[in-house]
């Protein structure tokens, strides 16, 4: 056991960075600050090392973007002005603190590295916040200003000499920024596990479904709702561990975004990641890159949840004991589909996943059931795609409001969810690889899981395709970044055309 304390980063001047002209904004300083007392009261912190925060200087953020970006973020010195930078831009707030708490955000992921290089810390974390793993080049979106964790990754390469880094993103939504920071890069191995829907939810792009033509980047996208703890971790054993045994990275940036936990992002519509799974995940990593396993916080929105979440993953990182972890007997059917094409995808690049998908095929077969068919999956996104682009276009961007607040009666409800497992919870410091066997068998592919794939998949997608539909129909309000009123405007004055429903049928 390492005598090396755990690291941490946390300091309050990221807490400036809050929205002044919409209170009901997801993403806000609370959540950086009740991980920090949670790790607190839990202990987690005792003896670890504070790592000191400092705003990162421009040629370190030019690691990953232009100085284009710089100057826009230094440039917004009034409210109105901030506002107004939003209005072509996917899902962005901005405020007069927000280029220092952006800079501090950086630099504090930088330190962080750095310190794992000089051995003063065995893992670490940093709970820095604006988040960064949407943001590249000189695009700033998803709540992300500039992209910490890619530059993160970029300064251990250039800076430290490091030659190979992983980057594990388990937030609910896309790294998509930190895909196009780091894609064709072959010191980089990225992995990101993201609600995709077959692409009828954000980003709307083709782009993050499992074909990916860079072997260094796994995607997992998630077309079902409520994926668990347990599904996560089998995917783990089945290809990202694989790979990462492969790849031999010497650092592992875990993209630490807890909104795929258990009644987080959008309840049941969510997905379904226990918080001792975060635990799990992060224990698994350790085992990769034992030491230099460090997490960089990006989303999670639900304070009963990310903590908690954020708790466990800590407990993983300091090899402390954990809950038991079940691993479930079948894999989620729709997660399924997809393990089965990323298998068949990355099998060539891997040689390891290409034995465990030939095992696949000839367990198919003896039990008499047909092969899995590789398929290209469905895209429902692209007439979504499209009108983000127009509204962005236009500089008619609605910045404020994007999600209603949780009614007391739902978190409520969250916390009731919550509470109920952890009355499960048993800790345990012996926790058993699942056999090769167990793994084979969860992946068996037959009718009833291409039927539950199906229906796994079709509720949440439908319900997105509906919100799409009834905005263009003009029986929605707002949809996100659309607003009703400046839409019909732009609509009316023939600057934009209207947009027209995804439908089912065809209309002759
Ligand atoms: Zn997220």
């Amino acid at each position: 056991m390492s005598q090396k304390p755990f690291g941490y980063v946390y300091d309050e001047r990221m807490l400036g960075h809050e929205c002044k002209y919409d209170k009901t904004m997801a993403e806000c300083p609370k959540r950086m600050k009740l991980i920090y007392e949670r790790l607190q009261k839990d202990q987690l912190l005792d003896g670890a090392l504070k790592i000191d925060a400092r705003e990162a200087d421009d040629s370190e953020i030019r690691l990953n973007h232009p100085q284009q970006l710089v100057d826009e973020i230094i440039s917004l010195n009034s409210t109105e002005k901030c506002e107004e930078y939003c209005k072509d831009k996917e899902i962005l707030w901005t405020c007069e603190n927000t280029n220092e708490a952006a800079r501090v955000a950086i630099g504090g992921s930088i330190e962080l590295v750095k310190a794992a290089f000089e051995n003063k810390i065995h893992n670490g974390f940093a709970m820095v916040r604006p988040p960064g793993h949407h943001s590249y080049g000189k695009v700033a979106q998803g709540y992300c200003i500039f992209n910490n964790v890619a530059i993160a990754a970029k300064y251990a390469i250039e800076k430290l000499g490091v030659k190979k880094v992983a980057i594990v993103d388990f937030d609910y939504h896309a790294g998509n920024g930190t895909y196009q920071s780091v894609k064709d890069d072959p010191r980089i191995h990225f992995t990101s596990f993201h609600g995709h829907h077959y692409g009828s939810f954000w980003p709307f792009s083709r782009e993050y479904d499992y074909h990916t033509n860079d072997p260094n980047t796994l995607f997992v996208p998630l077309n079902g709702t409520m994926n668990s703890e347990g599904d996560y971790v089998s995917v783990f054993h089945h290809v990202l561990l694989p790979m990462l045994k492969q790849f031999q990275p010497e650092l592992i940036l875990i993209s630490a975004g807890f909104d795929s936990g258990y009644y987080d992002l959008m309840m049941e519509f969510g997905q379904g990641v226990k918080a001792h799974g975060y635990g799990h995940m992060a224990r698994l990593l350790n085992e990769i890159c034992p030491g230099k396993t460090l997490a960089i916080l990006e989303g999670g929105y639900h304070p009963y949840n990310y903590t908690e979440s954020a708790s466990m993953m800590v407990r993983g990182l300091l090899n402390k004991s954990l809950p038991r972890l079940e691993i479930p007997s079948r894999l989620s059917a729709s997660l399924l589909e997809t393990l089965w094409n990323i298998l068949n995808h990355h099998s060539k690049w891997y040689p390891k996943l290409n034995e465990k998908l030939n095992a696949l095929e000839r367990q198919q077969e003896k039990l008499g059931l047909d092969p899995f068919v590789f398929n290209q999956t469905i895209f429902l996104g692209a007439k979504m795609r499209l009108m983000y682009d127009d509204v962005k276009k236009h500089k008619i961007v609605r910045t404020r409001e994007w999600f209603p607040e949780l009614s007391e009666e739902q978190e409520a409800v969250c916390k009731q969810k919550i509470d109920e497992y952890k009355k499960e919870y048993e800790f345990t410091n012996h926790h058993s690889d699942p056999s090769e066997d167990n793994l084979l068998v969860q992946c068996i592919w037959d009718d009833a899981a291409r039927s539950d794939a199906f229906m796994q998949a079709s509720p949440f997608a439908s319900v997105l395709i509906q919100e799409f539909n009834d905005f263009v129909a003009g029986k929605r309000e707002n949809m996100m970044i659309c607003d009703r009123e400046m839409y019909i405007d732009a609509v009316k004055n023939g600057v934009l055309e209207a947009h027209k429903p995804i439908t089912t049928t065809f209309n002759y």
